[in-house]
C-alpha cells in the first residue's frame, strides 16, 4: 500500500510474541493481518492474563481483533457453549463483528448468532438452538430473546463485551443493558471499548468491570493535514447537479469521482461528456487494455476527470490528483481513506468532497468516526447549483437512453468489447444530437 495520506502505525511484536496460540497465529496470517495493531499489542496480553479492560479506541484501530483474539482463546482451553456475548449499538457493526469471530476462529469451529432488530426473531431462535458459542447483539434484541425465546439464558457467560460505549448509551440502551446484566453471572471478564469516556461511559463502567486495565489506542487510520475534506448533505435527487457543479468550479483541476457501481461509472461519464466536460470512465466491466487506455487518456491530460468504482481503482497506477469526490459514499469506511489517498500526496494539497444523501448518514458517519474528525460542509448556495438542474436532469436522460439502445444494439452484435469506446461513441453521437439543445446561460459561463 504505497498511499502517502494512509498513515498506518504497526508494531513490532508478531501475534505469537504477545501471548497467541498457534492456532490463531495462523487464523491472522489468512487474514493477512502481519502484526498486532496498537491496541492489540497492548490489550491482548493483559486479557491473557485474566484482566477486564478498557479499551479506547476507534473503528479502525482493531479492536474487534483486541478482544476477539483472547475470548477464542480462551474457548479453545474450555469449549462451551453461549461463552461470551458482545453488545454493539447497530445491527451493521454486530454483524461485523460477528464476521470477524467467525473468520478469526473457523479453523476453530467457532460457532455466532447475530440478535439484532429487524430480522425474523424465529430465525434467531433457531440460530441459538444451535448453541452458539458467541452471541453478538444489540441490547434490546437481546432482552427480548432473554425474556421470550424458551431455554435460552446466558447463565454459563464467562465474557461480555461492550462494543462502543458510548453509542450503546447514546441511544437509550442505559435500561435495556441494566436488564441484561442482572440476568448474566458476576462472575465473569468484562471488555469495555469506547471511543470517547464519557461520564456515562464512566458509571458504567464503575458498576460492571473490576480492577480494569485501561488502554488507549488512536486509529491506525488517519489522513495528512495537507488535505482539505468536506462534506455535503444533499437529497439523492440533486446529486448529479451538485457534482457538475463542483467540478465545473473547479474546472482546469484533474478529479476522480467514485461511483459504487460499473454502470454508474458510464452513466456519469457520459452525462459530463453531454455537459462538455471531459471525462472518462474505468470500470471492472472494461478489459484491462480498455482501462489502460482510459488510464493513459488521464495521465497524458486528455481527459481530467476519472470517473471509478474501487475495484477500478486499485491495483492502477493512478497519479496524484487535485481533487477526490464520492459521489458515492463507500460503505467500508476504509474504502473512504484509500479513496481521498489519490490526493494531497507527498505534501501537496488537495481536496476531498463527500456528497451524502439520506440513505448514506451511518456510513458517513463511520468515516467520521473512523478519521476521528467532522468535516467541514463543502460552501455552495443550493439555488446557484440548482441552476444547472434542467440541463443536467436533460443530459441524464439522453444519456440513460443511449445507453439503453447500445445494451440494444450490443445484443445484436456479440463480442465487441464495451466501456471507454462505448461512452466515447456515445458521448459524440449526443453531442451531435443535442448541438441546439438550451442550457442554462449560468452553466455556459462556467465552462468557459
Ligand atoms: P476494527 O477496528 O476492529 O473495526 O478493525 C478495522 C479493520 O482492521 C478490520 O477490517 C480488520 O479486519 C482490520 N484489522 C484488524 N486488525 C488488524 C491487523 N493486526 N492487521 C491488519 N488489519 C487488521
Amino acid at each position: 500500500m504505497a498511499d502517502d495520506a494512509l498513515i498506518e502505525k504497526e508494531q513490532d511484536k508478531t501475534f505469537a510474541e504477545i501471548g497467541l496460540c498457534a492456532e490463531l497465529v495462523e487464523a491472522c496470517e489468512a487474514l493477512n493481518w502481519k502484526t498486532p495493531s496498537k491496541i492489540q499489542a497492548e490489550a491482548i496480553p493483559y486479557a491473557l492474563e485474566g484482566r477486564d479492560l478498557i479499551g479506547l479506541a476507534q473503528t479502525g484501530s482493531g479492536k474487534t481483533g483486541a478482544f476477539a483474539l483472547p475470548i477464542i482463546q480462551s474457548l479453545l482451553e474450555h469449549k462451551s457453549p453461549f461463552f461470551a456475548c458482545v453488545l454493539s449499538p447497530t445491527r451493521e457493526l454486530a454483524i461485523q463483528i460477528a464476521e470477524q469471530f467467525e473468520a478469526l476462529g473457523s479453523g476453530i469451529g467457532v460457532k455466532c448468532s447475530v440478535l439484532v432488530g429487524g430480522v425474523d426473531m424465529m430465525q434467531q431462535q433457531l440460530s441459538l438452538g444451535k448453541r452458539p458459542h458467541i452471541v453478538v447483539a444489540t441490547p434490546g434484541r437481546l432482552l427480548d430473546h432473554l425474556t421470550n425465546t424458551k431455554g435460552f439464558s446466558l447463565r454459563t457467560l464467562k465474557y461480555l463485551v461492550l462494543d462502543e460505549a458510548d453509542r450503546l448509551l447514546n441511544m437509550d440502551f442505559e435500561k435495556a443493558i441494566d436488564d441484561i446484566l442482572k440476568a448474566i453471572p458476576k462472575e465473569r471478564k468484562t471488555y469495555l471499548f469506547s471511543a470517547t469516556m464519557t461520564n456515562k461511559v464512566n458509571k458504567l463502567q464503575r458498576a460492571c468491570l473490576r480492577n480494569p486495565v485501561k488502554i488507549e489506542a488512536a486509529s491506525k487510520y488517519s489522513t495528512v493535514d495537507t488535505l482539505k475534506q468536506q462534506y455535503r448533505f444533499i437529497p439523492a435527487k440533486y446529486k448529479d447537479c451538485y457534482l457538475v457543479y463542483i467540478l465545473t468550479e473547479m474546472s482546469g483541476s484533474t478529479s476522480m469521482v467514485f461511483t459504487r457501481t460499473c454502470e454508474a461509472t458510464r452513466l456519469l461519464s457520459l452525462i459530463l461528456r453531454n455537459l462538455g466536460l471531459k471525462a472518462i470512465p474505468i470500470s471492472g466491466q472494461m478489459s484491462q487494455a480498455k482501462r489502460l487506455g482510459a488510464l493513459n487518456k488521464f495521465k497524458a491530460g486528455e481527459c481530467n476527470i476519472l470517473i471509478c468504482t474501487d475495484v477500478a481503482s486499485r491495483g492502477l497506477d493512478i497519479p496524484s490528483v487535485d481533487m477526490v469526490i464520492n459521489y458515492d459514499i463507500p460503505t467500508n469506511s476504509k474504502d473512504y481513506i484509500h479513496r481521498v489517498g489519490r490526493t494531497a500526496r507527498a505534501g501537496r494539497s488537495g481536496l476531498a468532497v463527500s456528497l451524502v444523501n439520506q440513505y448514506e448518514l451511518e456510513w458517513y458517519l463511520q468515516i467520521e468516526q473512523l478519521i476521528g474528525k467532522k468535516l467541514e460542509e463543502y460552501p455552495a448556495e443550493e439555488a446557484e447549483v440548482l441552476m444547472l438542474l434542467e440541463r443536467v436532469s436533460d443530459a441524464k436522460r439522453i444519456s440513460q437512453m443511449k445507453i439503453k439502445e447500445s445494451f440494444t444494439n450490443k445484443r445484436k452484435r456479440r463480442g465487441e468489447d464495451d466501456g471507454e469506446d462505448d461512452t466515447e461513441r456515445l458521448a459524440i453521437s449526443h453531442k451531435n444530437s443535442h448541438k441546439n439543445s438550451k442550457g442554462s446561460k449560468k452553466f455556459r459561463n462556467k465552462q468557459r
